[in-house]
C-alpha cells in the first residue's frame, strides 16, 4: 500500500465533525472501562513471521498510519493539531491492531515544550505540506508522545505484551533500516520523527496504536502517572550519558523547565556530588533546589560564572547541560567548566549563535549535542521502580482531555510555575 497526501484528505474527511463537549460521551465507552479484555476474542491469533531488522509492526504501521483515525469502531474524543493555536477535541474513529501491534488504552499523557512549541510558533516539526516520509501524514495530527497506559488489544504476531499489561511507548518514529538505525542509533535515523507530532497516531487520545518495538513493559510498582514522565527523564538521561557524567563529578544546568529539572534528577541519580542551576525564573528556582540543587543562581542578578567558581572553590563543573536554548546560557555554561569539562547540549536553537572557541580549545574542554534517547527507557523505568528517580514533583497539574487548551497549552504560556501537566483522555 502506497501512502500519499490523500492520506491526510481522507483524515480530514474521517475526523467527524462534531466537537461538542465531553458529555455526549461515546457509547461503548463501558466496554472500555469494564475489566477483563471484552475483546479478546478480536485477538488475532499468534502466527510464526519473519522478523528482519524491521518487525513485521512496524513494518505494517508504517504502511498504515493513516489508519489509526481510520480504524473501525465507535467515535472516541483525541486532540488534533490543526495549526498554530488552532489545537481541537474532535471525535475520531477507533483504531485497530495490525498483526505486530498493540493498541494502548491511555492513561496519562503529558504535555511537552515542544507541543507548547508546536502550539505557539509552529507547526515545526508537525508536517504541513510534506508527508511525514514514515507514516505520509500531514496536519491535523493527533498530539502527544509523553503517555503510559494499558494494553487493551494486541495484533497477531505480538509476545512482548498481553492484554492488561501496563506499559509506557517510547516514541521515536525509525525506519529501522537506515545507516543509523542499523547501528543501533536510532534517535540519528534519517526519516526519524516521533508518534504525536508526525502522525501515526498520539497519547492525547483514547486509544494510540503503535508497533510492539516501541512498547516497554512497566516494572511492577510503577504507577501510570510516573510512568508518563518516561520520556522527559530518558531524554535527560541521554544528556547525562552523552556527557559521560560520573559519580561524584560537579554539574551545572542552565534552565530549569522540565527537561533541566528532568537532567537534574538524572544527574543526581547518576551520582553527581554538586549540581548547580541557572534559571532566570524564580519558581523554577525554588522547584530545583526542592528537587536537590545545591546552588540555583538568577541569571539575570548575578554573574553565574563567577558563581560557580565561588561554590566549587575555584574549579569549575565537569559537566555543564544546556537546556535554556539561550546564548547566554551556553556562554555561561563553557565558562562554568572546568579545564577538560563537557558542555552538553540538549535545547533547540532558533537562531545562529557566536561561541569564544578559545574557551573551548585551550581548557581542552567539549561541546556535546544530545538528541531524544536511545536505549534509555528501561533504565528510566528501572530507576523510577526503585526510587532513585522521582519524578512526582515535576508533575504541577492534573487535566482532562477536554481542558488541554485552556488548562494545559494556554496555561502553561502563561504560568511558569507550572513544569509537568498530565492530561488523562477519559
Ligand atoms: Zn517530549
Ligand atoms: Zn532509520
Amino acid at each position: 500500500m502506497k501512502i500519499g497526501s490523500g492520506i491526510s484528505q481522507r483524515l480530514h474527511a474521517r475526523v467527524l465533525r462534531n466537537e461538542t463537549g465531553y458529555a455526549a460521551a461515546p457509547e461503548g465507552r463501558g466496554v472500555r472501562k469494564a475489566s477483563g479484555h471484552p475483546r479478546a476474542s478480536r485477538m488475532v491469533a499468534f502466527s510464526q513471521q519473519s522478523v528482519g531488522m524491521v518487525g513485521p509492526g512496524l513494518k505494517r504501521f508504517l504502511a498504515l498510519a493513516g489508519r489509526n483515525l481510520e480504524g473501525e469502531g465507535l467515535p472516541l474524543k483525541a486532540a488534533l493539531y490543526h495549526g498554530r493555536r488552532d489545537v481541537r477535541i474532535q471525535e475520531v474513529e477507533e483504531p485497530v491492531p495490525e498483526p505486530g501491534q498493540v493498541k494502548i488504552e491511555v492513561r496519562w499523557c503529558g504535555i511537552c515544550g515542544s507541543d507548547l512549541h508546536e502550539y505557539r510558533a509552529g507547526p515545526v516539526f508537525i508536517p504541513r505540506e510534506d508527508p511525514h516520509p514514515l507514516t505520509g501524514q500531514t496536519l491535523p495530527v493527533i498530539l502527544g508522545h509523553e503517555f503510559s497506559g494499558q494494553v487493551f488489544e494486541t495484533g497477531g504476531g505480538v509476545t512482548r505484551v498481553v492484554p492488561g499489561d501496563r506499559v509506557v511507548v517510547e516514541p521515536i518514529l525509525r525506519c529501522g533500516v537506515c545507516r543509523w538505525c542499523r547501528r543501533g542509533q536510532y534517535n540519528l535515523c534519517a526519516k526519524s520523527g516521533f508518534l504525536g507530532l508526525s502522525g501515526g497516531g498520539g497519547g492525547f487520545a483514547h486509544y494510540v496504536v503503535v508497533p510492539e518495538e516501541y512498547v516497554h513493559p512497566l516494572p511492577g510498582n510503577l504507577d501510570f502517572e510516573k510512568a508518563a514522565l518516561a520520556e522527559p527523564l530518558a531524554v535527560a538521561l541521554h544528556a547525562v550519558r552523552r556527557g559521560q557524567l560520573r559519580a561524584g563529578e560537579r554539574v551545572s544546568i542552565f534552565g530549569a523547565g522540565p527537561i533541566g529539572l528532568a537532567v537534574l534528577l538524572a544527574a543526581k541519580a547518576a551520582g553527581a556530588s554538586q549540581v548547580i542551576v541557572s534559571e532566570v525564573v524564580m519558581a523554577r528556582r525554588e522547584k530545583a533546589a526542592a528537587l536537590g540543587a545545591d546552588t540555583t543562581i538568577d541569571p539575570r542578578k548575578e554573574s553565574v560564572p563567577r558563581v560557580i567558581r565561588q561554590v566549587t572553590r575555584g574549579a569549575g563543573v565537569n559537566v555543564a547541560f544546556e537546556t535554556s536554548g539561550t546564548p547566554g546560557g551556553l556562554g555561561d555554561a563553557l565558562r562554568s567548566l572546568d579545564k577538560g569539562g563537557r558542555v552538553v547540549v540538549v535545547s533547540l536553537w532558533e537562531d545562529r549563535i557566536q561561541v569564544d572557541f578559545n574557551r573551548l580549545v585551550i581548557p581542552e574542554r567539549e561541546i556535546i549535542g544530545s538528541l531524544g534517547y536511545c536505549g534509555e527507557f528501561p533504565a528510566v523505568l528501572a530507576l523510577m521502580a526503585d526510587g532513585r528517580l522521582d519524578p512526582y514533583p515535576l508533575i504541577t497539574r492534573r487535566i482532562d482531555l477536554v481542558d488541554l487548551v485552556a488548562g494545559g497549552f494556554e496555561r502553561l504560556v502563561q504560568n511558569p510555575k507550572e513544569v509537568k501537566i498530565l492530561v488523562q483522555p477519559g
